[in-house]
């Protein structure tokens, strides 16, 4: 309840006294990206309620992200950080959402590893009897779309890789939580938020928990702001190929870039790493660079339809944060997934939904206790 307190016509303070409806829920996810998507569905299976409020203007990187998945580090060929315990509730995530938003999002793809070394075939070969290998072909293939590729020494793939296409992923969760009424469209300002041991509100809503997940933007947000990122900008552009030129789309060409096919011959290229320059705006040295690590793949002639750049919330100890503010118990944080959104998202949210709900410790290596 709240006066009106409006100066009345007679000149005198008005004290009708206006009701304010309180919206309750059990927690308010901030940001709707990749991370905030995940952690928003994965409570609501759980049956608690949620309101995620979104302004999707402020951070570009799900929205631009290629998506992909690979349980495979290429410099040293070794599986990447805990690639078997990921994979599996990575898929149970995305094809259980799939099912339910009646949309395709997550596609199975063969990653292409074009050998730049002679070396490098013995190397792959003898992996493929290691724990890595069963995420490895053993085949080498000397021709894979020669008249397309540069692939003189031969290439091999990545079994159980693919990618999930972000746009569709997002604006299909987008649609769904506006109709569920959990969402918020606008830009949530700290400044408005009450908080208690117990309880947060905001505006006339209130939970008894508010989750950031605002990707870089969490540099803004003055409970976090300490954590200890290391932010990457990355720029990635769309490329159109000549009919009679296709890469097939269950492929994804590596070869120093990544060439991903989207469909319609078109591809996305890239990624860049910058640490410099931590603004959103595609760069011309961005480009080109890109441009001359494809010239380096592709014999055929390319059009550049789209350029884009957005921030990797990468932290200097490569790993996600979780967790509950050191003094707030009401606020935590649920950020970090530098480059590997995708895979990380669905086994951390359901890592940090056990332990806010059923008080199951949060693994030490991404708790953010660490940073203390
Ligand atoms: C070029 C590039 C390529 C990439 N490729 C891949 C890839 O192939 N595979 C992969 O797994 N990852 C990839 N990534 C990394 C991936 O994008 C990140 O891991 C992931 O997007 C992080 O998601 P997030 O939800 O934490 O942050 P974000 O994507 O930044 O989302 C944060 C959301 O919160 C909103 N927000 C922020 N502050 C507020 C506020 N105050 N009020 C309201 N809303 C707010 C933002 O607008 C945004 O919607 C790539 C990144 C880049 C830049």
């Amino acid at each position: 309840m709240r006066l009106c307190g409006k100066k009345c016509s007679v000149g005198t303070t008005c004290i009708i006294r206006t009701f304010v409806k309180m919206e309750i829920y059990d927690y308010i996810i901030a940001g709707q990206g990749i991370a905030g998507t995940v952690l928003a569905q994965t409570l609501l299976l759980q049956g608690k309620s949620v309101l995620v409020i979104d302004d999707p203007a402020l951070s570009k990187a799900s929205k631009i992200a290629a998506g992909l998945y690979n349980p495979v580090v290429f410099k040293r060929l070794v599986k990447s950080w805990l690639a078997d315990e990921l994979i599996p509730v990575m898929d149970d995530f995305y094809t259980g959402s799939e099912k339910l938003l009646n949309t395709n999002f997550y596609f199975k793809k063969q990653i292409v590893k074009i050998f730049t070394e002679e070396n490098e075939k013995a190397f792959w070969l003898k992996k493929t009897n290691e724990e890595v290998g069963r995420y490895l072909s053993k085949t080498i293939q000397d021709d894979f779309l020669n008249t397309i590729i540069y692939n003189p020494l031969g290439s091999s793939e990545v079994i159980h890789a693919g990618n999930l296409d972000t746009q569709k992923f997002l604006s299909a969760f987008r649609d769904h939580f506006a109709k569920n009424n959990c969402l918020l469209e606008e830009k949530l300002e700290y400044d408005q938020l009450q908080i208690t041991e117990n309880s947060v509100t905001y505006k006339n809503r209130s939970a008894s928990k508010i989750i950031f997940c605002e990707g870089f933007k969490v540099l803004e947000n003055p409970y976090f702001q300490w954590l200890p990122f290391k932010l990457t900008k990355g720029e990635i552009i769309t490329i159109q190929l000549d009919a009679g030129n296709e890469i097939p789309v269950d492929k994804v060409i590596n070869k120093g870039v990544f060439i991903l096919p989207l469909g319609n011959n078109t591809y996305k290229v890239g990624a860049t790493y910058e640490w410099a320059d931590l603004t959103e705006m595609p760069t011309e040295k961005g480009k080109s660079d890109l441009i001359d690590k494809l010239n380096k793949v592709i014999k055929v002639p390319f059009t550049v339809i789209d350029h884009q750049a957005g921030i990797r919330p990468t932290v200097n100890d490569r790993r996600p944060l979780l967790g509950i503010h050191p003094q707030y118990p009401a606020l935590g944080v649920f950020n970090g997934m530098g480059t590997k959104g995708v895979m990380l998202a669905p086994f951390f949210a359901k890592q940090l939904v056990n332990f806010l709900e059923n008080n199951i410790p949060l693994d030490p290596e991404v708790d953010l206790k660490r940073c203390k």
